[in-house]
């Protein structure tokens, strides 16, 4: 595969901008490659700068779930540009929009837009400390709310519940208030309430984890988080940036029947535009500002043009639910085709699906938490990754990530994916 002009582009892009690209993962660092410019997206394709094609199974982390330059959605969005792009003003778009989110979701009652699912899950946090007036939060060890301070967090040594920052620039002090606990661990939650409940501000989870390969929680464990932040006086958050209007339309919400007091949206909101969202019961989120004392504001937040398309994107989804379907039942012939081929060959490795998200992970489950993934062959992926991208399949560069179908894969695409990751894993087996 001929890579030559996104070599150029990078060795370019490395003078200006950190590692030559605005998102880590881009970098194809652990993957052990560099990284592939894109030029366009058709339905399930992408291409890049050297003009070869993939199946793409990024979907732009999500927000891709109607393909990729899908017409309808696109469709005047001319008039839209037209009419001016932002105003600082209110618009009557941005109005509909939290309409349509509070009535697909329904544990929320309003709804306040931001600009990416970082600020989403950050505002949500600091609601939620206003409206309890506690300063602590919880987060599970692989979940990844976005990159403000409190959450850049993991798990001390031992049995130290207090966090450490997985980043330069955070000060202790400031993870000092976020607790850090094991995702499906029921035990683990339980003790940290009893240590610390009275000063707990709020639970922040990702329903169904996906940023540590594809996880998601057992409901029991989402059972207990929705009981014990009830009889804490706790704030229960779901972060729905990759589940929401994904794996259901009403997100984890939906799937798992369970309502939390507050739920955080990003990616597929925005159709491809930089949108999030945080919403909540009403008495919380009469907390944030000009309503209350939580102050929280943004210049671009409600752009115009992003909400139109944002809208347009939930109405598509909202107008034929089958898509839902369509998706979950090419993941499920996805994950047969590769747990036979893993069954063929004889490869360590285990296919992980939950809906239309998928994981393969190279190592043995059950995977049910950070510790357990950890102990996967993240070499092997990088070569496995760069297998199938030479076959023309564009798969998440780093090993725990998830594949992201979307309502344009086809049978086709799913034939010819199952046929490369045959080939692909023979060939590094
Ligand atoms: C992507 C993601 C975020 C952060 O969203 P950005 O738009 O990248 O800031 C937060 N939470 C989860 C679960 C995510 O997957």
């Amino acid at each position: 595969m001929n890579l030559e002009k996104s070599k150029q582009i990078y060795e370019e892009g490395i003078k200006y901008i950190p590692g030559g690209v605005n998102s880590p993962v881009r970098a194809f660092k652990s993957v052990n490659s560099s990284p592939v410019f894109i030029s366009k997206g058709y339905k399930s394709k992408i291409q890049d700068e050297d003009g070869n094609a993939y199946i793409d199974y990024i979907g732009s982390w999500g927000p891709a779930i109607l393909g990729h330059s899908n017409e309808e959605l696109m469709e005047g969005i001319e008039d839209i540009i037209r009419d001016g792009l932002s105003f600082g003003l209110p618009t009557k778009i941005e109005v509909d929009m939290a309409k349509l989110m509070v009535e697909s979701y329904p544990a929320i009652d309003m709804v306040r837009m931001v600009n990416s699912g970082t600020e989403a899950t950050m505002s949500a946090i600091r609601v939620a400390r206003g409206y309890t007036n506690k300063n602590k939060i919880i987060k599970f060890e692989g979940c990844y709310h976005g990159h403000s301070d409190s959450l850049l967090v993991k798990s001390g040594s031992g049995t130290i519940t207090y966090g450490v920052p997985t980043s330069l620039g955070v000060p202790e002090e400031i993870v000092r208030n976020t607790l850090v606990c094991r995702y499906n661990d029921l035990h683990d939650i339980k003790k940290t309430f009893e240590e610390h409940g009275s000063d707990i501000a709020a639970i922040i989870v990702e329903p169904v984890a996906g940023n540590m390969g594809l996880v998601a929680a057992t409901p029991e464990f989402l059972k207990e988080l929705r009981e014990i932040t009830k009889e804490y006086n706790s704030v229960l958050i779901f972060d729905e940036v990759i589940t929401g209007f994904r794996i259901a339309y009403g997100g984890a919400s939906e799937v798992y029947a369970i309502e939390p007091d507050m739920a955080c949206f990003g990616k597929i909101i925005g159709g491809g535009f930089p949108v999030g969202a945080y919403g909540g019961k009403k008495e919380i989120m009469e907390m944030v500002s000009p309503l209350g004392g939580v102050y929280q504001a943004g210049t671009l937040s409600g752009n115009p043009l992003a909400m139109h398309i944002g809208y347009k994107n939930i109405k598509l989804l909202q107008r034929d639910k089958s898509i839902y379907d369509y998706m979950e039942k090419m993941a499920i012939k996805l994950e047969k085709g590769i747990s036979e081929n893993i069954e063929k060959l004889g490869i360590n490795a285990t296919i992980v699906r939950f809906k239309n998200m998928l994981t393969l992970f190279f190592g043995k489950g059950p995977f049910n938490n950070y510790d357990d993934v950890q102990k996967c062959d993240t070499e092997l992926y990088a070569k496995y990754f760069r297998e199938m991208l030479n076959r023309g399949i564009m798969l998440p560069p780093a090993q725990f990530e998830c594949m992201f179908l979307s309502a344009e894969h086809t049978e086709e695409d799913l034939e010819y994916t199952i046929k490369s990751n045959y080939e692909s894993l023979k060939a590094i087996k």
